[in-house]
């Protein structure tokens, strides 16, 4: 006989099937559709999209969540069968309260917004995108709507990637740190400089590519269950915990794209192959929240893979690799100039002292965006003056500026809080994971990443989506998400590397 709960999961892994096929044309518009294409995919994709949201917010769903939460009445809140009718019903409320017709169109207008975001980008031309962002931010505000808040719609977009979370909340962890940000960049900006000449030289793109892979590799991303491609803007995804999607980019004179790029992405990846296999197939089984997902790809991309003792390690191999670039260059040149600081236009190759202040500046405009104080026509001219006040440089072009992320064409609004939240959070997990293994480091400095990545297993990822970020942070540290860990290791690793 089938319990209530066999038939529940039943019911969801028909969904999740959907979601996985919308993801593969997703990823598959990322790496390889040719620009003819576009209008067909957006078409397949929001088909795809309204048959899933039909599916998921039908009576079914109701009831059978109905159903096996009264059978399943007072199961530990931890355990598997708790937790998914927990998270269900809450991803049940958000998505009953959007029409199915609001999400189709929202899914037509962003894959058709991505290729005019792309060709805008590329040509400089913000008027290009104006109508298609005018558009999805119409949407967006119409969405927050629908889901309902209590201060800000801001609070309603955000729940979305950090559910229970509040703008006021993010806010405040961001005013908390804020001002010392700004003091230790002003600081390091009045040190001498670092010379990061080395990361510049000229580095074949197919050599990048296989000692990216190896490093990643040694991490532990798992390449039988998982796969690495190209794409404009690196990400990752998922169809299942066994197949697992990275991209990269590259650059043939410069070094750090793609190397730290693979490194963060594969962060991302082991999260998601680390959930525990007995909830494959089930709304548990991927990361929490996107605060919690970065703060996996900052660890092994800057804790780890920015640290000197990774480098004792990957220096020589490097080396052999690109011998006449690295020529004369010892391993404190090399780790100087991969965690140089320099206040720079583009967020994705922004230094960790500096890449928190890239986030605020987003967060501001979006609220204004949404709040409808700031029109999509006039960003251009604030993102430049905000960015001045921020950083005292102007960007030259909005290809540099207001146009360099895909997250608006994407609908992807009330996000990019989480990145830095992600780099708060990857600082106070490692704190945690060294108080258990005090011989991490030195573990490092031999290529073995077995120690931290099972931790990192046991105390996090194979929880996939049963906690929240604030309840896996209050499991994992004793306390909630803080800025001062993190303030902590900037000014300690930068003092070091800046002589301060
Ligand atoms: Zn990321």
């Amino acid at each position: 006989m089938t319990t209530s709960y066999e038939a529940l999961k039943a019911h969801l892994a028909t969904i999740g099937d959907l979601q996985s096929a919308l993801a593969l044309l997703s990823w598959d518009q990322e790496t390889q559709l040719p620009p003819g294409a576009a209008e067909s995919r957006a078409r397949q994709m929001s088909t795809l999209s309204r048959l899933q949201h039909e599916i998921f917010t039908g009576d079914e769903t109701a009831l059978l969540l109905e159903k096996a939460a009264h059978d399943l009445n007072g199961a530990d809140y931890a355990s598997d069968e708790a937790s998914l009718i927990r998270v269900v019903q809450q991803d049940y409320e958000l998505a009953t309260k959007i029409p199915a017709a609001h999400v189709a169109e929202m899914t037509h207008q962003e894959s058709l917004a991505h290729h005019v975001w792309a060709e805008a980008r590329a040509n400089n031309d913000f008027k290009k995108f104006l109508p298609a962002l005018e558009r999805i931010m119409e949407l967006k505000r119409q969405e927050a709507d629908y889901l309902g808040y209590v201060e800000t719609p801001y609070d309603a977009l955000l729940n979305q990637y950090e559910r229970g979370m509040t703008t006021a909340q993010v806010k405040a962890i961001f005013d908390a740190h804020r001002p010392a940000l700004v003091e230790l960049i002003a600081a390091i900006n009045a040190a001498p400089q670092v010379d990061d000449a080395v990361l510049h030289r000229n580095f074949d793109i197919g050599k990048q590519r296989d000692f990216g892979l190896k490093m990643i590799e040694a991490y532990g991303f798992d390449f039988k269950r998982g796969v690495q491609a190209i794409s404009v803007h690196p990400f990752c995804t998922s169809f299942s915990i066994n197949d697992v999607r990275i991209t990269t980019r590259f650059e043939d004179s410069f070094l750090n794209p793609a190397l730290f790029g693979m490194m963060h992405e594969a962060g991302h990846g082991m999260y998601e192959q680390g959930v525990a296999q007995n909830l494959e197939g089930s709304p548990l089984a991927s990361g929490t929240s996107l605060g919690v997902h970065e703060s996996q790809s900052r660890m092994w991309e800057n804790i780890v893979g920015r640290s000197r003792e990774f480098w004792v390690w990957a220096l020589p191999q490097l080396r052999e690799v690109f011998p006449q670039q690295l020529e004369g260059v010892s391993l404190d040149d090399f780790y100087k100039a991969i965690n140089t600081v320099k206040r720079s236009f583009i967020r994705v190759e922004a230094d960790e002292a500096t890449y928190n202040l890239h986030i605020i500046l987003r967060f501001e405009i979006e609220q204004e965006l949404l709040n409808g104080t700031l029109k999509p026509a006039d960003l251009p001219e604030v993102w430049n003056s905000k960015f001045t006040e921020f950083f005292g440089i102007t960007p030259p072009t909005d290809t540099l500026g207001v146009l360099q992320d895909v997250h608006w064409s994407a609908g992807l609004v009330g996000y990019f809080a989480t990145y830095a939240l992600g780099n708060l959070l990857s600082v106070q997990y490692y704190e945690q994971a060294l108080k258990a293994h005090p011989n991490l480091p030195n573990e490092i400095s031999q290529g073995k990443f077995d120690t931290l990545r099972q931790w990192l297993n046991e105390n996090i990822h194979q929880h996939g989506r049963k906690f929240t970020a604030a309840e896996l942070t209050q499991r994992v540290t004793g306390g909630a998400i803080d800025p001062t860990p993190y303030m902590r290791y900037l000014k300690t690793k930068f003092s070091a590397v800046y002589g301060l």
